[in-house]
């Protein structure tokens, strides 16, 4: 419940300032954690799997989409997902290519630079885009998640900085896997990028 509560508040924009912006969003070394989070995503989708190419279901995902950009080359569908109406608002109006809203390009541009193709950032961001057609509620402590089953069932499943987060202690945790897991389809791939053992956050 204090959880709950505590993401009421949540702040789309002030979260972005925060976490993705100078200086914590520095790409000039793999010791900051936005270029390593990067890092780890490219080398995971160009790490030589069969991935399928039907739709991954990309959770808990509040406004940002760095965590799709190397996804997006493999799948022809992305659905994103968020707990929060404010962060699904948020992040269609990036889809939708309103003026105003956060400006991924530096990160766009990063992602391009390092799977090393020489794409062009603007194609990167259309293919993303175009892709992104369904932005749905969830909620990971619901033994059904997303209110009803996901069809067809994902073929990957993406959380970053999320299930940790959410979660209260590791049952609640093992639970949430267990609930985002129902999601996909038998043999499909999950992938979390998150971060255990921190001793405090700023915010
Ligand atoms: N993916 C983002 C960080 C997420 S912050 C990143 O990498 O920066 C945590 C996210 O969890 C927020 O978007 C919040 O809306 C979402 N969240 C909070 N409670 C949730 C719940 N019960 N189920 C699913 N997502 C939840």
């Amino acid at each position: 419940a204090a959880l709950r509560e505590g993401y009421e508040r949540f702040d789309p924009r002030a979260y972005l300032r925060n976490n993705y912006l100078p200086p914590r969003a520095d790409f000039s070394s793999e010791e900051f954690v936005v270029p390593w989070k990067l890092r780890c995503l490219a080398e995971t989708f160009a790490s030589g799997e069969q991935w399928p190419g039907k739709p991954p279901a990309a959770l808990q995902r509040a406004p940002t989409i760095y965590q799709l950009l190397s996804a997006c080359d493999h799948f022809e569908e992305i659905v994103a997902t968020d707990y929060l109406a404010v962060n699904r608002e948020e992040l269609g109006r990036w889809a939708r290519g309103e003026p105003g809203t956060f400006d991924w390009s530096p990160f766009i541009r990063h992602v391009c630079k390092i799977e090393g193709r020489g794409e062009p950032w603007q194609e990167k961001e259309r293919r993303l885009r175009g892709r992104l057609r369904r932005i749905l509620p969830i909620d990971v402590h619901r033994p059904d998640p997303l209110g009803a089953p996901l069809c067809p069932p994902a073929d990957a499943l993406l959380s970053a900085f999320c299930l940790e987060a959410v979660s209260p202690d590791r049952d609640a945790f093992a639970r949430a896997l267990a609930h985002v897991g129902s999601l996909l389809r038998p043999g499909g791939h999950a992938l979390l990028l998150g971060a255990l053992g921190e001793s405090f956050y700023l915010a």
